[in-house]
């Protein structure tokens, strides 16, 4: 491929000493599972995402769990998500106990309309869950005025923003908690499952790290029935190494993204990201819109450039949930995307060259 999707072996090379110093180190002290070196990035990781607790776990998906069943969700509430996202955010609003009520997007962001969000609150609403999907906030300020308005809490899922802001204030400091993944494509990446809620509430923190850790925070002294969700040493020490550089690789991206947006904005049917005001992207994916989607991916894929469809069906119309009998007409702007949704390769280290093959490829397309 002369421009691969993401390019995960180019970004360790460039930080090789420090990730192989971290792994070693766990290894030398035998720090395999908590300890020093977990303890050391959750408190590293609050400080960069601007909250008071940091409770990592396996993965991000537990955390959506987690964060959720913290907050006893019980049988019959409804929890608000977005129809455009990944299974993760709706399934675990399943599994955490409550029924899961999609909304459309807005239309331009990808991320959720809060009309949308205010017209399906019902008296079992207990929850909103917000993504800031692809690395742009969703509207933050809309929705906790509805989540204020009618008494709800609201998780953040931060999985694709890492460092993305809200109108100067970093996600993830709005709702209740926030969730973040680090599985390795992500802007902050592990080499291997790791995910972390963040929350600013100590009580829940501690409510949180309970049910990852067996029901309890001292062995043998289970308060409560919990689960076995962990961030492993390794994985942790390498979240910390490769945060020291997360502010430079977002740049990193943000400048690719203005490339792209430059570059793409002359050609006809291609439309770029649309960023809201006040609104930091910071460019998980640089997804574009085009009403000949799949020619011009088979296209770029002939000619070595490497393109990903996140996602190919909206969420409501996967058959994991057949059961809520939702129809694309109730959805038609998540619905209009999963048709037209393409993302380009944007990574911290991608070249201006590689850009501008992408760029002369879709213009000749
Ligand atoms: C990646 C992702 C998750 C899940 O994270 P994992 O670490 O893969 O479990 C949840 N929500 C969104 C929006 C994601 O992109």
């Amino acid at each position: 491929m002369a421009v691969p999707f993401a390019d995960l072996q180019l970004q360790y090379q460039t930080i090789k000493d420090e990730v192989d110093a971290a792994i070693a180190a766990v290894i030398r002290d035998s720090a395999f599972i908590r300890g020093p070196y977990v303890e050391a990035f959750e408190r590293d990781f609050a400080n960069a995402a601007g909250v008071k607790h940091c409770v990592s776990c396996a993965n991000g998906t537990d955390a959506l769990y987690l964060a959720m069943a913290a907050l006893k969700v019980r049988p019959g509430d409804e929890v608000i998500t977005t129809a455009h996202s990944w299974i993760s955010t709706s399934a675990m609003i399943t599994h955490a106990g409550a029924n899961v009520v999609f909304c459309d997007t807005d239309g331009t962001t990808f991320t959720i309309d809060p009309a949308a969000v205010e017209a399906a609150i019902t008296p079992r609403t207990v929850g909103i869950v917000p993504v800031h999907l692809y690395g742009q906030p969703a509207d933050m300020e809309a929705i906790m005025a509805i989540a204020r308005k009618h008494g709800l809490w609201v998780i953040e899922d931060c999985a694709q923003a890492h460092l993305a802001q809200f109108k100067g204030q970093p996600i993830g400091t709005f709702g209740n908690a926030a969730t973040y993944s680090f599985y390795p494509g992500k802007n902050l990446g592990a080499m291997g499952d790791a995910g972390a809620v963040v929350t600013d509430d100590a009580a829940l923190a501690e409510h949180i790290a309970m049910l990852a850790r067996h029901g309890g925070l001292v062995k043998h002294q289970h308060q409560i029935e919990g689960i076995n969700s962990r961030l492993d040493g390794m994985q942790a020490a390498i979240l910390s190494a490769k945060l020291r550089h997360l502010t430079a690789w977002t740049r990193a991206r943000q400048h690719a993204a203005v490339f792209y947006d430059t570059a793409l904005n002359q050609i006809e049917d291609v439309e770029v990201p649309q960023v809201a005001p006040g609104r930091t992207h910071v460019y998980h994916l640089y997804t574009i819109r085009h009403p000949r989607r799949e020619a011009l991916a088979a296209y770029l894929k002939a000619n070595g450039v490497q393109t990903a469809i996140n996602y190919p069906t909206a969420l409501p119309l996967l058959p994991a949930y057949a059961r809520l009998k939702h129809r694309p007409e109730h959805f038609p702007k998540a619905y209009r995307d999963q048709n037209r949704i393409l993302s380009l390769p944007l990574f911290a280290e991608i070249t201006n060259d590689q850009q501008q093959l992408v760029v002369d490829l879709i213009r000749s397309f």
